[in-house]
């Protein structure tokens, strides 16, 4: 039970509007429920978005990922460059083609990976790199495609929280090698689950169908033949017709989440200086309008500045009807990276971010007055902890 007279406030909520409710009950009226005509439809209005690259959905964001690694060849004894600050699924699709996941510490104003320290972690069997654009934030894409130039390297590119991010006025996805979303429940885009993986051209993505079917190479009249190991990958058709009317929202709720992060940079500053907390060093997201998508807004809390621990701060807020979650612990420091040797002390800048960075609620259907009262808890926790 929240402690707090006010409704709850979730990190995140999607919106649906009734056109969806309608459009997934045409798809359930229609007889046909799983891939067909909407997920075609879904995935050219996807391949017109990413300005006519090829588009193949899947059932999630990780099927997504490894098919993109299958896609690209990388198997067992390569090695393939990430960061220790993401979802799990991640590097856990790394390890599920058979592959090494190589971590690299990440940059403690963008939180994505520090491309500055690649290079010195390539080695003769790297074959891939992967950042992740935590927050929806990209890395320097100039940079990034530089250096797998320069190194002979893939990119695939975890783009799952960056559906209609940009770099220098192109989307993310429009441009590069192997670009993966997801849509899940939670991201900017959603189809309850599901995600998609942009291609360089239809060889590859003949390639994807067959990993995510099986490995079926034909099926038929003519007989049946299989010459990869698939899976069973595919989004449905009730899926596709979400992801369509989510798409003709997208511009309406990218407009909302950056408003209300704008009030955050505004509301929160306001707040330190009112209770004297300027020399608090609470870091906040870097303010970038015109790249990031506000997939989430994270801060990281000032720990040594305070007399308690991040999960008291999210006690103490949850009391206050304010939800906020952990995105993420550094993932060297899960008992399966653990065990392979892996460390969170190797890569400093994860270790210290993963124990201390805090997401903020953050989702279109969010009130202005919201942010009012998340950042005056907030404030307040942080004030009542302060070290003298
Ligand atoms: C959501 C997410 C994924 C995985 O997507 P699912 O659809 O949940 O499988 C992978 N990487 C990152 C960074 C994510 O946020």
């Amino acid at each position: 039970m929240s402690g707090s007279s006010q409704p709850f406030i979730p990190f995140t909520r999607p919106s649906f509007n009734q056109e969806t409710i309608e459009a997934v009950s045409e798809v359930l009226r229609s007889g046909w429920v799983t891939s067909g005509p909407k997920l075609a439809e879904f995935e050219a209005s996807l391949s017109t978005f990413f300005g006519g690259r090829p588009v193949r959905c899947f059932a999630n964001g990780t099927a997504t990922m490894k098919i993109a690694l299958q896609v690209a060849g990388i198997g067992a004894n390569d090695e393939v460059i990430t960061t220790p600050i993401s979802w799990v699924a991640t590097s856990n699709v790394i390890l599920s083609v058979g592959a090494k996941p190589v971590f690299v510490d990440i940059d403690p104003v963008t939180r994505n990976i520090d491309l500055n320290k690649v290079a010195a972690a390539i080695t003769p069997k790297t074959r891939a790199i992967m950042p992740v654009y935590l927050a929806g934030l990209p890395v320097d894409m100039d940079q990034l495609y530089a250096l797998a130039k320069k190194h002979s390297l893939r990119v695939i590119e975890d783009a799952a929280q960056a559906f209609g991010s940009q770099w220098e006025g192109k989307k993310i996805g429009s441009f590069g090698d192997l670009v993966s979303f997801s849509f899940q429940a939670n991201k900017n885009l959603t189809t309850i689950e599901g995600g998609c993986l942009v291609l360089n051209n239809p060889d590859e993505a003949k390639l994807a169908e067959k990993f995510r079917l099986q490995g079926l190479t034909r099926q038929g009249m003519d007989g049946m033949d299989v010459d990869v190991l698939g899976g069973k990958d595919n989004l449905t058709d009730v899926n596709a017709a979400i992801g369509l009317e989510q798409l003709k929202q997208l511009p309406t709720y990218q407009t909302r989440r950056a408003a209300l992060a704008r009030q955050y940079f505004d509301v929160i500053r306001a707040e330190l200086k009112a209770a004297g907390l300027e020399n608090l060093q609470l870091e906040l997201p870097v303010e970038n309008f015109t790249e990031s998508n506000w997939h989430m807004f994270q801060v990281v809390l000032p720990l040594d500045q305070l007399n308690t621990d991040r999960a008291q701060v999210m006690t103490e807020l949850k009391d206050l009807g304010i939800g906020t979650g952990v995105h993420y612990p550094a993932i060297t420091g899960f008992t399966l990276y653990k065990n392979q040797g892996y460390k969170t002390s190797d890569t400093p800048i994860a270790e210290r971010i993963g124990k201390s960075i805090l997401t903020l609620p953050l989702f279109p259907a969010m009130a202005d007055e919201d942010i009012g009262r998340i950042a005056k808890g907030l404030i307040g926790i942080l004030q009542k902890y302060r070290k003298n």
